[in-house]
C-alpha cells in the first residue's frame, strides 16, 4: 500500500463552536484530532493542506430558506434563543456555521475541480439540519449546500451521499428525497433506539426519486457489530455506486458509532472504520476516479472520536499507522462472528425494493 495524495481542510475556525461547556460538542475534537494526524505523520507526504473559504449566503440558499437564514443571524448577534432544544444560540453562530460549511465547499471543488483526488474536511456533516430549521447541534447542511452547488453550476448531473454516522441523516434525506439526481444512502442505528427516530429501511424515495434513498439500520451493538457494518457496507456500496454511476461521492464519516462512543448505542471500533474506509475508497477510486469530499460528522467521546478520524485518514491517505490497545482493546469482532438475522432481512428488503440492488 503506497502512500496516496489527500486533500485536507483545516481550519482554527473550525474550533470558535460555542455550544457552551456542558454540551457535547466542542472545539476541542477538530483540534485534537487535526494533532493528533500531525504526530502520527500523516500530514507529512501527498497531503495538501488548506482553509476554508465561508460560504456565501448564496450558497447558503442553495438549499436554506431565507427567513431561516435570516433567524440565524439575528440569534447569532445577541447569541440569545435555540434552534432546537439541544442546539442552542451563541455569538457569531452564523459565521461559525459559513465556516464549516465552507469548509465542506471548498474542499469539494478542490476535489472535483483542481486536483482529481479526495479531500476531507475536518469539520461538517451536518445532515439534521433541514431547509427550515435547525437541530442535533447542526445549524446549516453542509453536505446538501454541496451537492446542490455542483448541480446548479452544471458541474455534475449525478451525486451520491453515503453516511455513516450513528445518527440518520434526516435533514440530507428530505432535503432529496424527490431527487433522482442525487442517491443516498445512510448506515446508522435504528430509530427506534436513537434520535432522530428514523432512517427505516423502508424510506426509499418517492416520486421521481423513488429508489434513489437507502437506510441501512443497525441494531443496538453486540460483540459482532463491526461484522454486521462491514458487511452491509460491502454488500450496498459497490453495487449501488456501480448502478447508480456518481460523478461526485460525499461521505459523512461520523464516528459516534464507536463502542466508547455516550451517545449511541452501536459498537463499532477503529478497525471496522478501516475495513470500510477501504471499501468506499475503492468505490471512489473506480466510481469518480478520486473525486470526493469526506466530512467529520459526530464523535463525543474525545479519545476514541479523535483515534477514529486517524484511523480512516491513515487509509485516506494509503498510511500505517499503530492504534494503541487502549483505544478499543481489540474489542473488533471476533473472526467467527456471524451477522445477526436482521441484517439479511434488511437487504432482502433493499434488493426487492431498490433498483440499484437488484
Ligand atoms: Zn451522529
Amino acid at each position: 500500500m503506497g502512500t496516496r495524495h489527500l486533500g485536507i481542510i483545516w481550519d482554527e475556525r473550525f474550533c470558535n463552536v460555542g455550544f457552551g461547556p456542558e454540551h457535547p460538542v466542542s472545539g476541542e475534537r477538530y483540534k485534537e484530532t487535526f494533532s493528533l494526524l500531525g504526530k502520527l505523520g500523516i500530514l507529512k507526504e501527498n497531503i495538501i493542506i488548506s482553509e476554508a473559504k465561508p460560504a456565501t449566503e448564496e450558497e447558503l440558499l442553495l438549499v436554506h430558506d431565507p427567513n431561516y437564514v435570516k433567524n440565524v443571524k439575528k440569534m447569532s448577534e445577541t447569541g440569545v434563543g435555540e434552534l432546537s432544544k439541544d442546539t442552542p444560540a451563541f455569538r457569531g453562530m452564523h459565521e461559525y456555521a459559513c465556516v464549516c460549511v465552507g469548509g465542506t465547499l471548498t474542499g469539494a471543488r478542490m476535489s472535483a475541480i483542481d486536483h482529481l483526488f479526495p479531500f476531507v474536511s475536518m469539520a461538517g456533516g451536518y445532515h439534521h439540519a433541514f431547509p427550515d430549521k435547525g437541530g442535533g447541534f447542526n445549524i446549516y447542511n453542509d453536505i446538501a449546500i454541496t451537492a446542490k452547488w455542483f448541480l446548479k453550476n452544471e458541474i455534475f448531473e449525478r451525486i451520491a451521499i453515503i453516511e455513516t454516522d450513528a445518527h440518520h441523516g434526516n435533514g440530507t434525506q428530505a432535503i432529496f428525497y424527490r431527487d433522482p439526481n442525487v442517491l443516498t444512502i445512510s448506515f446508522h442505528e435504528t430509530g427506534t433506539s436513537l434520535y432522530p427516530g428514523t432512517g427505516f429501511v423502508n424510506e426509499i424515495g418517492e416520486k421521481e426519486g423513488k429508489g434513489y434513498c437507502i437506510n441501512f439500520p443497525f441494531e443496538p451493538g453486540s460483540a459482532s457489530s463491526d461484522i454486521e457494518l462491514v458487511w452491509a457496507v460491502r454488500k450496498i456500496i459497490p453495487k449501488a455506486l456501480r448502478n447508480f454511476l456518481p460523478d461526485f461521492i460525499i461521505w459523512q464519516a461520523g464516528v459516534d458509532s464507536h463502542i466508547d462512543d455516550p451517545l449511541s448505542n452501536l459498537r463499532f471500533t477503529t478497525q471496522g472504520f478501516q475495513e470500510i474506509t477501504k471499501i468506499i475508497l475503492k468505490a471512489i477510486d473506480e466510481n469518480t476516479k478520486g473525486k470526493a469530499i469526506i466530512t467529520a460528522g459526530g464523535g463525543y467521546n474525545l479519545k476514541s472520536a479523535c483515534w477514529s478520524y486517524a484511523s480512516i485518514i491513515a487509509i485516506l491517505a494509503g498510511k500505517r499507522i499503530y492504534i494503541p490497545e487502549e483505544v478499543d482493546q481489540n474489542r473488533y469482532a471476533s473472526p467467527n462472528a456471524v451477522p445477526r438475522p436482521y441484517v439479511f432481512e434488511q437487504l432482502r428488503y433493499l434488493e426487492k425494493h431498490v433498483s440499484f440492488l437488484q
